[in-house]
Formats: C-alpha cells, sequence, structure tokens
C-alpha cells in the first residue's frame, strides 16, 4: 500500500491557480479520494510559498475534513456597509488567530476548530455570529454604532466606542483559554464530511 497523492500541477497564479487546484482536488476529496495534498501555486516573484500551505489547509479544512487553525467567518460587505472597519478587524482577528497557533496548539487542544465571525450590519449579522462560537456584528449605514458579540450563539455585550478591536481580540482571547484550557468545557466540535 502507498498513500495516495493529490495535485493539480502548474495551476498557476493567485486566484486563478487557488480556484483550479480547490475544483481538482475537491471533487476527488468529497468522493472519499486521497491520503496527501499538494497545492501547487505559482507565488510572485519574490514571495514566499507558504501561500501554497494556508490554501491547503483551508481546502480541508472548509470541507470539514481536518481543521488547523481557527477561521474566520465574515461577509463580503454591500450597500449596507459605511467603512473598511469590518474588512479590517477581520483580516485583523485572522491573523492574530494564526499568530497564536504555535504556542495555542501547545497549551489549548482543539482550538483549530473554532469558528470567529465578523460581519459588517446589525441586520444579518447575528445570524452569521450566532452560527459561529464568537461573532460580532458591526454598525451598517445608519444603524446604532454599536457592536452586538455572541458566543456559543447567545448575545453576550454589545461593545462601542474605541477599541471595540481590542476588546474583541480580548474575548476571544478568554473564550479560547476557558473552553479549550485544562478542564475546559469543550462545547462543540468539528464534524467531519463522511465521504460518500
Ligand atoms: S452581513 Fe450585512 S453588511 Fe455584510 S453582506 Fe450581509 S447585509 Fe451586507
Amino acid at each position: 500500500d502507498f498513500p495516495l497523492h493529490l495535485g493539480l500541477t502548474e495551476a498557476g497564479m493567485g486566484s486563478k491557480g487557488i480556484v483550479a487546484s480547490s475544483a481538482a482536488l475537491a471533487v476527488l476529496l468529497q468522493e472519499g479520494i486521497g491520503d496527501t495534498i499538494r497545492i501547487s501555486l505559482t507565488p510572485e516573484p519574490g514571495a514566499p510559498r507558504e501561500k501554497e500551505v494556508i490554501v491547503a489547509q483551508e481546502l480541508l479544512q472548509t470541507m470539514g475534513l481536518r481543521a488547523f487553525t481557527p477561521l474566520v467567518t465574515a461577509c463580503p460587505g454591500c450597500g449596507r456597509t459605511t467603512s473598511t472597519f469590518f474588512q479590517e478587524l477581520a483580516a485583523r482577528i485572522q491573523s492574530w488567530l494564526r499568530e497564536q497557533m504555535p504556542q495555542w496548539r501547545q497549551q489549548y487542544p482543539g482550538v483549530e476548530t473554532l469558528n470567529v465571525a465578523v460581519m459588517g450590519c446589525v441586520v444579518n449579522g447575528p445570524g452569521e455570529s450566532k452560527l459561529a462560537d464568537i461573532g460580532i456584528s458591526l454598525p451598517g449605514t445608519g444603524e446604532v454604532p454599536v457592536c452586538p458579540v455572541y458566543v456559543d450563539g447567545e448575545k453576550t455585550v454589545t461593545l462601542k466606542g474605541e477599541g471595540i478591536a481590542d476588546e474583541f481580540q480580548r474575548i476571544v482571547a478568554d473564550y479560547v483559554a476557558s473552553r479549550y484550557g485544562e478542564g475546559g468545557p469543550k462545547r462543540r466540535k468539528i464534524v467531519p464530511i463522511q465521504p460518500a
């Protein structure tokens, strides 16, 4: 027996290479085919190759096959959004979560399944926030400048004013410590997709 390795060679650069690789591999993975994968992306001149690893991990995690790092669910924004703050917060939280993983992986077993939502308005944001482990909805056009936070599907606090990003980051850090730390409740688990 040998492991069956999947990869799309010469996939290309940027979004073209990511989409082509995901389309090619997902249909096989969904059928339970493949033991190892490689995403082959042509990097920008001088750019590191770590994007290949990140895309491979995110593909497996998005399909529910294996988790590697907490992921941020974020909305695209629309006519309801008035600023780039929700985009900045989503990017900040995602990169901060990724930076914590070398330590968290040892300290908090299972933390890689954490799901955080950062949404752009309080009309549709709370719905997605309730499905995440922790979610925040930022005020959209014409909405009161407050940010409801949901933890395990329940509204726990409303953030406002300066320092929303710092406060939300602290809430996430406290949640991780209480849920995944020694003796923590570990309330939710990722449910792997069963191959057809
Ligand atoms: S959550 Fe709100 S801001 Fe984001 S895309 Fe949906 S309606 Fe627009």
